[in-house]
């Protein structure tokens, strides 16, 4: 049997400061994993800086790196796509490119893949240097998240996983432009299992999720999962009458105790409350039907500037993995 290829996609944008210290890095540990050979490909998200120059030289020096070149910042999650869109391994891994995932946990994600599983996700056991905010609101959104869907969608978890192909496979089947990738990797189920590691503090350079991103984000991850939020609205209408007709009943009471009812205040409120609600309710509507549009429109997930040092994925091969019309198959055979 040929010794299994093990593919690491990392998508890097604007990551000139730590670039070069992650490829040697990640280069000295994936080499040192016993029974596989590896390919490291770079997804170049529209890097505006220099990172797509360093990302070229390491190509041209290292048969094991290739580099994809997008035409435009499409956003990590697709990134991410377009990285396992080209891999070939048995196994893939993602990982970031700004050292907050250790490169060395990959040796023992190959080794839980080797043992059976098809999905080995990160899990953060520890997370040194991230701001007790994004730690709070990523906690308290993971948890409404699993209280509101029917998929499990781990805590602690991000992209940093390992796929076999075939989970892989099936992923990439999974077109939709609103991408919530750990979202999708659990949707896809098989044998998935959680590996603690800790999470790092970025090297260099900063986040490049400012809380707008965060927020765009997280409203992928609900509405691309749960329908609850449309339901909210109904819920919302009930309460609303509920109120009213507690309120109708204290008027008639009001009525035959002889008050005299002044009214204004209480039609105002009512008004502004029946008003919100239905902005509320809009809203919601908008955000599905916002997303509806963006999957009807058809286009490709991405659009490949240039592909260096994937023999056999130029740009065209890129570019078609990314229309509807022509995506893998999924093998039927469930062997590795
Ligand atoms: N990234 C990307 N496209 C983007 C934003 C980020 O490819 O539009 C990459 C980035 O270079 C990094 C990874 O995605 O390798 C995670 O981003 P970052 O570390 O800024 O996110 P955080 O860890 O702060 O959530
Ligand atoms: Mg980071």
């Amino acid at each position: 049997m040929s010794v299994p290829l093990l593919s690491v996609i990392v998508p890097v944008f604007n990551e000139s400061q730590v670039i070069g210290i992650f490829y040697d890095r990640a280069t000295r540990a994936l080499a040192a994993i016993p029974g596989v050979t590896y390919e490291l490909i770079f997804v170049d998200d529209g890097s505006s800086d220099d990172s797509y120059q360093q990302l070229t030289a390491f190509a041209r020096g290292d048969a094991h790196v290739g580099v994809v070149r997008f035409s435009r910042n499409f956003g990590h999650q697709i990134a991410i796509t377009a990285g396992l869109d080209l891999a070939r391994g048995d196994c893939l891994a993602v990982i970031d490119a700004d050292l907050q995932d250790p490169p060395e946990v990959i040796g023992e994600m190959v080794e839980q893949w080797r043992a059976g599983a098809d999905v080995v996700y990160g899990v953060r056991s520890d997370r040194d240097g991230e701001g007790r905010m994004k730690l709070l609101t990523a906690s308290l959104f993971y948890r409404l998240l699993n209280m509101i869907t029917k998929v499990q969608i781990p805590v602690d978890v991000g992209d940093f996983r390992l796929l076999s192909r075939r989970a892989a496979d099936h992923l990439r089947q999974l077109r939709e432009h609103d991408r919530f990738v750990r979202g999708l990797v659990s949707w896809i189920g098989f044998r998935q299992v959680g590996l603690p590691y800790r999470r790092d503090r970025r090297h260099a350079g900063e986040t490049k999720y400012p809380y707008r991103k965060m927020l765009k984000f997280a409203a992928d991850g609900i509405t691309s999962f749960s329908a609850m939020p449309l339901k909210l609205a109904t819920w919302m209408g009930y309460a609303a009458s509920g109120l009213a007709f507690l309120y109708l009943g204290s008027v008639f009471v009001q009525k035959m105790l002889g008050y005299t009812v002044e009214g204004w205040a209480t039609i105002m409120v009512a008004v502004l409350f029946l008003g919100g609600v239905q902005l509320i309710g809009l809203g919601i509507i908008g955000e599905y039907i916002g997303r509806i549009y963006t999957e009807s429109k058809g286009r490709p997930l991405y659009i490949v500037d240039e592909v260096i040092g994937l023999p056999g994925r130029d740009d065209r091969t890129a570019a078609s993995a990314a229309t509807p019309g022509t995506q893998p198959s999924i093998p039927v055979a469930h062997g590795r």
